[in-house]
Formats: C-alpha cells, sequence, structure tokens
C-alpha cells in the first residue's frame, strides 16, 4: 500500500484570509520538507480556486466536499463534479456524515454521486460510520455494512473513509481498538465485493483526529490515512500530522 493520505476537511469554514494563512503554513513546510505524507485540502466551493493558485506547483493535492449527482443542468446552487474536476481538483468527499443529517442524503444518493465523481475522474472520498446510538446498541457492523453496500458502485475507483458520527467535532476519537475492528471489517466487505482490488482501496479514519493521538492511529494495520476536520484549520498542528505520518 501506498504511504498515508491526510486530508483536511475545512467544512463551511475559510473566508480567502484563512485560505492565505493556512496555505501559507503549508508552502514554508513544503519548503523545508522533502517526501512528507500526501496532504489533500478540502476548502469550502468559494475557496477552491484561489487554494488551487496558491498551491499550484506544490505537493498538495486539492478536493471539494461534496458534488451534485448530475454533470450539469437545471440544479439551481448545486456543483456537478465534472466542474470541480475541470478547476483542476482531484478529490471529491461524499456521504459525509454531517451531509447525511443536514441534507437527508441517502446511500442511494451518495451512490450517485460516487458514480458521478468516478465518471468525471475524480477521487470519491466516501465517509461511512455509525451513530453513537448504533455503536451502544451493537449494530454498527450492520449499520457500516449496509452503507458499504448501498453508496459503493459495482466498480469502485476511490477511497472509503470510516467516521464514527459521535466521534466528529466531539474531541473524543474512537479507541484504537475499536478503529482497527471497523477497518479489518471495511477491508473484509471491500475485498467480499471487489476481489483483489478491494485489496488496494485505501481505508481512512476520521473523527477527532490531533496531534496527540495521530501516532497511535497510524499504528493501525491496514489504516489508510486520516481524514482531519477541525485541526485542518490550526496549520500548526495539522502540520504536525503530516510530520508524524
Ligand atoms: P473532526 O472532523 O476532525 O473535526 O472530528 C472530521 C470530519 O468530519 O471529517
Amino acid at each position: 500500500m501506498a504511504g498515508p493520505i491526510i486530508i483536511g476537511n475545512w467544512k463551511m469554514n475559510g473566508l480567502t484570509k484563512d485560505a492565505d494563512h493556512i496555505i501559507s503554513a503549508l508552502l514554508t513546510y513544503s519548503n523545508n520538507h522533502k517526501n512528507f505524507a500526501k496532504t489533500v485540502v478540502c476548502p469550502p466551493f468559494t475557496q477552491l480556486q484561489h487554494v488551487k493558485e496558491l498551491i499550484k506547483n506544490t505537493p498538495y493535492g486539492l478536493g471539494a466536499q461534496d458534488c451534485h449527482v448530475a454533470s450539469k443542468g437545471a440544479h439551481t446552487g448545486d456543483i456537478a463534479a465534472d466542474m470541480i474536476k475541470d478547476l483542476g481538483a482531484e478529490y471529491v468527499i461524499v456521504g459525509h456524515s454531517e451531509r447525511r443529517k443536514d441534507h437527508s442524503e441517502t446511500d442511494q444518493l451518495i451512490l450517485q454521486k460516487t458514480q458521478a465523481a468516478q465518471s468525471s475522474g475524480l477521487l470519491p472520498v466516501v465517509c461511512i460510520g455509525e451513530t453513537k446510538e448504533e455503536r451502544e446498541s451493537g449494530q454498527y457492523k450492520e449499520v457500516i455494512a449496509t452503507q458499504i453496500k448501498g453508496s459503493l458502485p459495482s466498480e469502485f475507483k476511490g477511497l472509503v473513509a470510516y467516521e464514527p458520527v459521535w466521534a466528529i467535532g466531539t474531541g473524543i476519537s474512537a479507541k484504537n481498538e475499536d478503529i482497527a475492528e471497523v477497518i479489518e471489517f471495511i477491508r473484509e466487505k471491500l475485498i467480499a465485493q471487489y476481489g483483489e482490488n478491494g485489496k488496494k482501496t485505501p481505508i481512512l479514519y476520521g473523527g477527532s483526529v490531533k496531534p496527540n493521538n495521530v501516532k497511535d492511529i497510524f499504528a493501525i494495520a491496514e489504516l489508510g490515512g486520516v481524514l482531519v476536520g477541525g485541526v485542518s484549520l490550526i496549520p500548526e498542528d495539522f502540520l504536525q500530522l503530516v510530520n508524524i505520518a
């Protein structure tokens, strides 16, 4: 497997001055370090073009946080995967639990978004994960299996991010053994669904990843990287993750 990937999801944060601040710290880092882990930033749509210019000719990758299922048309306020690709991004996050919740996104819709992303040449980062209630009732594996079956297409070229909903933005990361158990479970499901190809899909963890827990998280076998929310807005901390990876 390739080295770990670190994806920073800025969510609905980032004015131009914030993007300038974060990216300038990232550029200082890349000027002083060679061969660090693949690092991707996912700013809001309004900053994608600006951030793209700032990271031009650097090792950093660019991603968006969502896309529409259609490639174009009468969908006021929406953004197509083709548009994101056209702008020069490589990745798009789909199925984030905040979108599942705020916009009632279903596995079926996420499947269509994943397909749209793939057809446009983007790498979808498909997020799955159980809620607190589903974890506590012991149903989490069932939930995750349903999400995998429902939101991944019959041919999949992308990344999967395991993000337990209760660990997102709470400061409480899942325990290492719990992350390891689910990642192993996801790997089994991917192999069952895609055979050899299922072995290659990177499986990321997300949910309160911080400088003080990332080292342990990276020690988990099969972990392909991390999806980072809050800390991706604090460049000193985010770069510590990059450094540790
Ligand atoms: P967090 O968010 O790192 O702030 O917990 C992770 C995510 O939502 O991707």
